[in-house]
């Protein structure tokens, strides 16, 4: 199939979260199974400072806006190791900027601007195509006008005559809600500027645009296909949802195993397997020295890495972390985000010794951080789907989370009668839940040192891979084509 995705980020083109992992992981498993894959992203100057070996696909390229033309470059680019095509969307104006959405928690003032842009783009430059393409999946909000464009816009291209829209939402609070002033710049009939159409609470929603108008939608986790059809975790749009229901699945994300994996993982100083924990140990000692802590095996070592937001729970965590500090443990938080999270975690980072918050975004010292922790933390308040816990599991390294969204569907908790479980999770979300899962996790690390190894073992054999996922995307692609709908919830 010629499948053609587009987003706003691609991991390791730009990254701000599980997103960018998602749609590469996803596009190159697609590519390994013989799909003709293509890939739309804006260039941003992240992108540029890599220096990719881009050819110019298309100079000079006009792209109509509605009412406004804007002029940009479609640069393209093979990526040799899995075949994928990338094509950027060069218009420095929009993306040539310091950040991908905001900077310094502020949203740049465009962004309706910017993504409209984008997509109006993608839809264009198909006519220059010489396939006709299958399947266009595009990811939240920044890609939603696209289906849009594709059912009602004004001309659309004989590239796209039979193709099929897949809209997969990874987090329906960011909603990309404009102004409609904003509505003559997408390109849509006038009529569209309507509660049938975009508009939502008198505003323009983008990813009301997707939902509506998209063939098939997805979401990242089964669990959160239903979570968001509750008035809870729907954020205005669970009756929509409801309504849509019968064209929803819940496909669980995957890993990348050739990224994360213990036994290969080129960020570690050690590496290790579900067999054989031992090298763990060293991994453990190297973060503890690097973050100033005593280099015991036999001190519990707790990490979290995440946006700090209030929906990944740091705020409860700042809350309850002194009580917890003064016990014989330690911690490390790898993150940004909130500037208010931010300072009260390092105002106590300062003031225990057994507590380091790192203010950054670092991949390698993530690794390091999944591998070197006997016991990772995922408190966030609602989780579509969420990668680092199946890292931690991977790498052995003990999951606690609150049961919500892909977290309830990948970690079970331990039984310590059948040493069946991989983890913690708490509900209801509660800081009295979240340390006493923390205590439960502690405590089997201190006094069961067998279970805690079966445990730690049973999550390193689970299969988390993209390998074993991908397929329900290709399943999905496939029956829409031949215009056999997918039943819900495959
Ligand atoms: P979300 O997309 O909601 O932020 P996910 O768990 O789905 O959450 O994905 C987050 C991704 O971003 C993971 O790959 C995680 O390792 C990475 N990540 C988050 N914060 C940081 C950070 N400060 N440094 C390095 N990687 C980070």
């Amino acid at each position: 199939m010629h499948i053609l995705t587009v987003s706003s980020e691609a991991y390791p083109y730009s990254k701000t979260g599980g997103l960018a992992d998602m749609v590469g992981d996803l596009s190159r498993h697609l590519a390994k199974l013989g799909h003709d894959v293509r890939v739309v992203l804006p260039y941003y100057r992240c992108t540029r400072e890599k220096n990719l070996d881009t050819e110019i696909h298309a100079e000079d390229f006009k792209v109509i806006c509605g009412d406004k033309t804007v002029t940009c470059r479609i640069l393209k680019f093979i990526e040799e190791s899995s075949s994928v095509r990338f094509y950027f969307v060069d218009q420095k104006g929009y993306f040539d900027r310091p950040e991908l959405y905001n900077e310094n928690n502020v949203d740049y003032p465009d962004n309706a601007e910017r993504f409209i842009f984008f997509c109006n783009a993608t839809v264009q430059m198909t006519k220059y195509f010489d396939f006709d393409v299958d399947i266009i999946h595009c990811h939240d909000w920044q890609t939603g006008l696209i289906p849009a464009l594709i059912k009602t816009g004004f001309s659309k291209p004989s590239t796209l005559k039979e193709a099929k829209t897949v809209f997969t939402i990874h987090n329906i609070g960011y909603q990309g809600n404009y102004a409609m002033s904003n509505f003559h710049l997408t390109g849509l009939p006038p009529d569209l500027a309507s509660t049938s159409g975009l508009e939502f609470y008198q505003n323009m929603s983008l990813i009301k645009s997707g939902i509506i108008f998209s063939d098939f939608l997805t979401t990242v986790s089964p669990r959160y296909a239903s979570e968001i059809q509750t008035p809870e975790l729907g954020f205005g749009l669970n009756s929509l949802i409801k309504e849509k229901r019968n064209k929803l699945a819940g496909i669980l994300n995957g890993i990348d195993d050739s990224h994360w994996n213990p036994m290969t993982d080129p960020f570690l100083c050690c590496h290790y397997g579900p067999e054989d924990l031992e090298e763990k140990t060293n991994c453990k000692k190297n973060l503890q020295n690097k973050m100033n802590f005593p280099p015991d095996p036999d001190i519990p070592l707790i990490g979290g890495i995440s946006r700090i937001a209030h929906q990944k729970g740091y705020d409860m965590v700042a809350s309850v972390l002194p009580g917890i500090l003064s016990n014989d443990l330690q911690m490390v938080i790898l993150g940004t985000g909130d500037p208010q999270i931010e300072n009260q975690l390092e105002n106590i980072s300062r003031r225990c010794h057994n507590f380091k918050f790192i203010k950054a975004f670092d991949e390698s010292l993530s690794h390091q951080i999944i591998a070197g922790c006997d016991i990772f933390m995922v408190p966030s308040r609602y989780e579509p789907c969420g990668l680092t816990q199946m890292f931690a599991l991977k790498y052995g390294t003990f999951p606690v989370v609150h049961a919500t969204g892909g977290l309830d569907d990948t970690v079970k908790n331990f039984d310590p009668v059948t040493g069946t479980g991989n983890g913690v999770k708490f509900t209801p979300f509660s800081d009295i839940e979240f340390t006493s899962a923390l205590v439960k996790a502690l405590t089997l690390f201190e006094r069961d040192k067998a279970l805690w190894k079966r445990v730690l073992k049973n999550g390193m054999l689970e299969n988390h891979s993209w390998e074993h996922r991908v397929i329900q995307y290709h399943n999905l692609y496939r029956d829409m084509t031949r215009n056999s709908l997918p039943c819900q919830n495959r």
